[in-house]
């Protein structure tokens, strides 16, 4: 029977007064012959157990080895050494798996990132690793539980989409034909009505256009998946598969939107600061140390937890695109020609500018409003300006665009309009149309990209370790 066991982290809260416990975990030292390191994952902290000299057979403790699995059972007693409060003064240590020392690839040592990248399988066992997958759950759980407080219903949208209308990114395509010898039309191209949903599909970029449907009967939604993006932008900052929150409001517009997207985010700060205190003071602790090694102008200017403590007391920038261009303008950076990327009216801004604005104008996360309509999609409402739209984009300290949103087009004539100056088929997304033509409202939203958001918080400076399995170009291994 293995439900007995008590998990690390909560022994590790008793009163130590001679409680007869099991413990299960993976070594991660054993010192001395006499004093095992263990760890269950439930938090960084080991739980050290005491084995009297003499009290078990060389046999087994010869099997006591970095990363071998042990069932331990002992009495919890007041710590004899420094360092802890407690400890297990073992009376049964049973080995449940040995580990080879010689073969297991991590070592009690300190790896790089990257290293661990490679051996992403394990990286789970070491510290580094435990606490970002532990603050990321924690995100993942403050995400439905912010929602869920406020009255949004949580609205699973389809992976598999039929429509590539969004024009969010490049897609995956899902598909049963034979690669070398697929059905064709007369003109040679290939004929999807032979494929498996009878057209052809791919793997979504968003789950927004459905999640429209949803606020325009619930109201409130949010959807919370993973979605695909097939751009090659070898970046620390996107993957090919990542999650995206994506909540959308009926009787909301740009402010309302706004509003809604900075209480979150700093809901979901004040969550992780609150339950995951230790993991956050590790990881804060392991940027300062990162950052040491780095020159005095690429640190960041403020540790971890301050950071994190100023978000959440600070009022989120809000600045219109034509300001944002013009701060990037007079910038000392844009005369000095610091700028890769060309900066006028009219451009997608490059995370060079938006990162300027952010950590060295602001030094603040901003929410830049009414960009140029030619740079996004064709669903946002216009404003009557003639040349902006109701978007809204969140910019971070070290991460640049968090979130995307928008007010949505809700005039069909207006909506109509844009779709055929931009191409995209009416007919197609006929469905998509029908919020628009029954009972039209007011309604925003955004997507918040998951990862961007454990990267924040985590201090992490690449999305692949902030993901279990990352899957990049060139990478889906595991
Ligand atoms: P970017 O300009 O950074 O590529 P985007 O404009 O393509 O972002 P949106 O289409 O607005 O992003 O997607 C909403 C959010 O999803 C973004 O704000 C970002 O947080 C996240 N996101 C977008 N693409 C990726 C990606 N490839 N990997 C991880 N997160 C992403
Ligand atoms: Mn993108």
């Amino acid at each position: 029977m293995f439900n007995k066991r008590v998990k690390i982290k909560e022994l590790l809260t008793w009163n130590p007064s001679g409680q007869e416990v099991t413990v299960m975990g993976w070594v991660r030292t054993f010192r001395n012959n006499q004093f095992i390191a263990l760890n269950d994952g439930s938090t960084n902290t080991n739980l050290q157990i005491v084995v009297t000299l003499g009290q078990f057979d060389d046999e087994i403790l010869k099997r006591i080895t970095t990363s071998a699995s042990l069932k331990v059972t002992g009495t919890v007693i007041p710590s004899q050494g420094k360092g802890q409060k407690l400890e297990l003064k073992a009376s049964a240590v049973e080995i449940l798996g040995d580990s080879d020392p010689e073969k297991y690839p991590l070592q009690p040592k300190k790896h790089s990132l990257e290293f661990l990248r490679e051996k992403a399988h394990l990286r789970f066992r070491t510290n580094t690793f435990g606490s970002i997958f532990r603050v990321r759950h924690s995100i993942a759980f403050a995400i439905h539980k912010f929602f869920h407080e406020k009255g949004f219903l949580y609205l699973h949208t389809p992976i598999i989409t039929a429509s590539d209308a969004e024009g969010a990114g490049e897609m995956f395509r899902v598909s049963t034909l034979p690669f070398d010898n697929p059905p064709r039309n007369d003109d040679g191209s290939i004929n999807f009505r032979e494929d498996f949903f009878g057209k052809s599909t791919n793997l979504t970029v968003s789950g927004q256009l459905e999640g429209e449907l949803g606020a325009t009967a619930f109201g409130d939604i949010y959807t919370f998946g993973p979605t695909f993006r097939a751009e090659n932008s070898n970046t620390t900052r996107h993957l090919a598969e990542f999650w995206m929150v994506e909540p959308e409001m009926a009787f909301s517009d740009l402010e309302d939107n706004m509003n809604l997207a900075e209480e979150f985010i700093k809901y979901i700060i004040g969550f992780v600061m609150e339950n995951n205190r230790e993991d956050l003071e590790f990881l804060a602790n392991r940027l300062a140390e990162e950052e040491k090694q780095l020159p005095a102008d690429k640190r960041t200017d403020m540790p971890l937890l301050e950071k994190l403590e100023f978000v959440l007391n600070n009022n989120f920038e809000r600045i219109t695109y034509t300001e944002a261009i013009d701060i990037l303008l007079q910038s000392p950076a844009y005369k000095k020609k610091k700028f890769q990327y060309e900066v006028k009216w009219g451009i997608d801004m490059q995370s060079e500018h938006e990162r300027y604005l952010v950590e060295k104008h602001f030094k603040k996360p901003v929410i830049v409003t009414n960009y140029p309509k030619d740079i996004k999609a064709f669903y946002m409402r216009q404003n009557d300006d003639g040349k902006t739209v109701a978007a809204m984009d969140i910019l971070a300290p070290g991460i640049g665009e968090i979130v995307g949103g928008s007010q949505r087009e809700e005039r069909m004539e207006k909506l109509e309009a844009r779709m055929k100056e931009m191409h995209i088929p009416v007919d197609e997304l006929w469905w998509y149309l029908d919020t628009r033509r029954f009972g039209t409202v007011p309604h925003a939203g955004f997507g918040l990209g998951f990862e961007r958001m454990v990267l924040f918080v985590t201090g992490m400076g690449n999305i692949r370790d902030v993901i279990a399995f990352p899957r990049t170009p060139k990478s889906a291994e595991f």
